[in-house]
């Protein structure tokens, strides 16, 4: 029978409640099923925390590690019942914890974080919740068994902290793992490279080895569950009265991801979109809905041109090369991108003119960024400037941009409130037309916008 590939990520699980609550979600299943499980709420952002001062003091790492060991040991005392399981459970954790801070202390020893080291401690907190979870389904009498990527087989492309699963190369293996007769469970955020190192798939990744797993097994569906409502026709904490979207098309749901939209991790489509496999997102708030989902994301929408949503990002920044005649020069580009590139930076999107060229960036890569083509001293370049409080608006839909009149009913809306577009950028997505406003300017031009196409 096919198995359902099923994430659970770390908003779901911030209280001991929310691991009874998984046991519940999960039992709604009739068939076979993988959990691909990301840590405890807050878990990731402190280690990545205390694993860069660990560089340069002990003190946070030693009081991290007591705190979180004593926090999950807690869990485990007061909720399982079985105390044979209990003392299982505590035990290996402990193992993890000691090895955590083995790697903590070699990084304070040293006063550097060797990057095989960092990837391989920060995926700590998917291993406990995996083994807690383990154990609270074995208390309730059901069957599990725990798979780690480094030996199922979750083979990676070995790039540390941004690393690819090698589909073809992993499905050999884990076509032969998973178990029909327990519940399988697979901590996420990382996979294992054929050198054997721990690669991360970056952060908020669990979903990317969600589906990276469902391709590999031919899953019969991708269930997120989250604590959202599915994906809406905009943010409801900008527009409450938002329409919920019952059906996207992979690409809708990757430009969505890309620019803004914090549903799912931008490249959660990339294994599953050729295989066709759906994927389905639940509401974790609500899980007598189930199995009928908040939104499914699939190969719809080929032949239509319509807005599906917007969706907005403060999170981008540009770096602008000026000079005289800087559109025409060859080579100026690919300088600036070699180097940029070089320095690990990833360019989201590029425009250029005569005298400028713009490019978009991580905003928190813009001095970095700034500095590496400074440095470059690139013939031909006069300034180089960084532009930052603003925010990128995206609207997309299948077929928008060949169908005539959409583009000037999403500008005229953001027009008639009188606010100033800086930038446009159409036709680099066939599902995507974006744009960039002061950051003051994004609430109201997200409301225009909405009340334009959506009413
Ligand atoms: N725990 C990791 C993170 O916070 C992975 C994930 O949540 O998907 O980035
Ligand atoms: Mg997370």
């Amino acid at each position: 029978m096919a198995f359902r590939v099923l994430k659970f990520g770390g908003s779901n699980i911030r209280s001991p409640e929310d691991y009874h609550k998984i046991v519940d979600v999960v039992a709604r299943y009739k068939q076979p099923v993988v959990l691909v499980v990301s840590a405890h709420y807050a878990f990731t952002n402190q280690l990545d925390e205390v694993i860069r001062a660990a560089k340069t003091n002990n003190y946070w790492l030693n009081s991290f590690i007591k705190n979180w060991h004593a926090f999950f040991s807690d869990i485990l005392k007061t909720q399982i019942k079985n105390s044979e399981f209990t003392e299982e459970a505590l035990k290996n954790i402990g193992e993890i914890f000691r090895n955590l801070k083995k790697q903590l202390l070699g990084i304070n020893y040293i006063g550097d974080i060797p990057e095989f080291i960092y990837d391989n401690a920060l995926c700590t907190g998917e291993k406990i919740t995996a083994l807690l979870l383990s154990t609270f389904f074995q208390d309730y009498g059901k069957a599990t068994k725990i798979h780690f990527p480094e030996n199922a087989g979750l083979i990676t492309d070995g790039i540390f902290n941004n690393a690819s699963v090698e589909i073809e190369q992993s499905r050999e293996y884990l076509a032969k793992t998973f178990r029909e007769d327990a519940i399988n469970i697979v901590p996420g955020f990382y996979g294992v490279s054929t050198q054997g190192n721990i690669t991360l798939f970056g952060r908020g990744g669990t979903d990317y080895s969600a589906a990276s797993i469902a391709a590999c097994i031919e899953a019969e569906s991708l269930d997120l569950w989250k604590d959202v409502c599915g994906f809406r026709t905009a943010n409801p904490k900008i527009i409450p009265e938002s329409e919920p979207i019952q059906e996207l098309s992979y690409q809708e749901a990757a430009e969505l991801s890309y620019f803004g939209s914090e549903i799912i991790h931008p490249r959660t489509t990339d294994p599953v979109s050729d295989r066709n496999i759906a994927i389905q997102m639940f509401d974790i708030r609500a899980p007598e809905k189930y199995p009928t989902p908040d939104t499914i994301i699939g190969n719809f929408h080929q032949n239509e041109y319509k807005l599906r949503s917007i969706t907005q990002s403060q999170n981008f920044g540009i770096v602008k090369l000026s000079g005289a005649g800087v559109g025409i020069k060859p080579g100026i580009l690919a300088y600036a991108s070699t180097a940029l590139h070089a320095g690990g930076i990833n360019i989201k999107s590029v425009q250029t003119s005569q005298t400028s060229i713009n490019i978009l960036l991580d905003k928190q890569e813009l001095a970095t960024a700034k500095n590496i083509i400074e440095e470059k001293d690139i013939h031909g370049v006069k300034e180089i400037s960084m532009e930052s409080g603003i925010s990128l608006i995206a609207a997309v839909g299948q077929g928008i941009i060949h169908k005539p009149g959409i583009a000037s009913r999403v500008f005229n809306a953001i027009a008639e409130k009188g606010i100033n577009i800086r930038m446009i950028f159409f036709g680099a997505s066939p599902v995507a037309i974006y744009f960039i406003v002061s950051e003051e300017d994004m609430e109201n031009a997200i409301k225009s916008l909405h009340q334009a196409l959506f009413r």
